[in-house]
């Protein structure tokens, strides 16, 4: 079956879907976008995606590229027309297409992509269920992360080493040793009955997954500290995992080659992992 990619109103095979080369995302990185989970063919916490979009978007003083629940028809659109039943849908907006300069261009015509694609769900859990190892990296981006912008190049960096030391993920470490998250994904370490994890105020995307999760905890009754930690304290803590729309919930069991508590994922990461949907929105 072939794929289609939605492209500024057209769906289009996904080999044939282009933009502008002037397009300011390509350009610039001047784009934002949003990653969402579809499960059993339904998004997960779509509408807290689609708030973090139009954060995004108002924080960069950007346009919609059509209204809010256009872009909800559209999303089911593409997904429906890939056969997703379980996999990611995503969706990126950008400044559009201009003569390449600086300043915003006089019209406000973004751009909207949106491309589905299906994952194999079993052996996602499968995987999950063995937990991953992290390396650490200097968290080297600009100051404004809570936006979640296109301009993931230092991501790109520290993931890549991530994969040639042989781990799954980077953990961004603060000039002051505290981690401040995942090169996508936000990270959490359990420490006796407390689960901690960074406030999103400062240094860190307000993951979808993460909040979510803060619903599970409370609505659990588990103990949340809401603090910064270092990789010290991961590395002494009982459990550690990283949250994310893809990863959902995902034990990490090494730190740079050391161990995390037992060094086997833990049974409250994959407790919470298998609790997760029950809470998150599936629209
Ligand atoms: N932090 C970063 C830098 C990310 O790229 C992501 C993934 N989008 C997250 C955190 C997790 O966010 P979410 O739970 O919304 O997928």
């Amino acid at each position: 079956m072939s794929r289609i990619a939605y492209v500024n109103g057209i769906y289009a095979p996904h080999r044939e879907a282009a933009v502008h080369i002037e397009d300011r995302g390509y350009q610039f990185a001047d784009g934002v976008y949003e990653v969402c989970e579809v499960r059993d063919g339904r998004l997960v916490d779509e509408t807290r995606h689609l708030d973090r979009l139009a954060r995004s978007l108002s924080e960069l003083r950007m346009a919609w590229p059509v209204s809010r629940p256009a872009l909800c028809v559209i999303l089911r659109e593409v997904v429906a027309r890939n056969r997703v039943r379980d996999g990611l849908v995503y969706f990126q907006v950008t400044r559009g297409v201009a003569r390449r300069d600086f300043m915003f261009p006089a019209h406000q015509r973004s751009s909207l992509v949106v491309t589905a694609r299906s994952a194999d769900r079993a052996a996602l859990d499968t995987a999950a269920g063995q937990g991953i190892a992290v390396v650490t990296r200097p968290d080297n981006r600009w100051e404004r992360v809570d936006i979640k912008t296109v301009g993931l190049l230092p991501n790109v960096l520290a993931k890549q080493a991530a994969k040639e030391a042989g781990a799954k993920e980077a953990w961004f470490v603060d000039a002051n040793g505290y981690v401040t998250e995942g090169g996508s994904s936000n990270a959490w370490i359990i420490v006796g009955n407390t689960i901690q994890t960074r406030p999103a105020e400062t240094g860190i995307l307000r993951g979808v997954t993460r909040t979510t999760l803060l619903d599970l905890l409370a609505r659990e009754g588990l103990k949340l500290k809401e603090r910064p930690f270092k990789v010290g304290e991961a590395l002494k803590a009982d459990e550690a995992f990283i949250t994310s729309a893809t990863t959902i919930v995902t034990p990490v069991v090494k730190i740079d080659g050391k161990p995390v508590g037992s060094g086997k994922p833990g049974p409250v990461a994959l407790k919470l992992r298998k609790a997760f949907h029950n809470i998150a929105e599936l629209a």
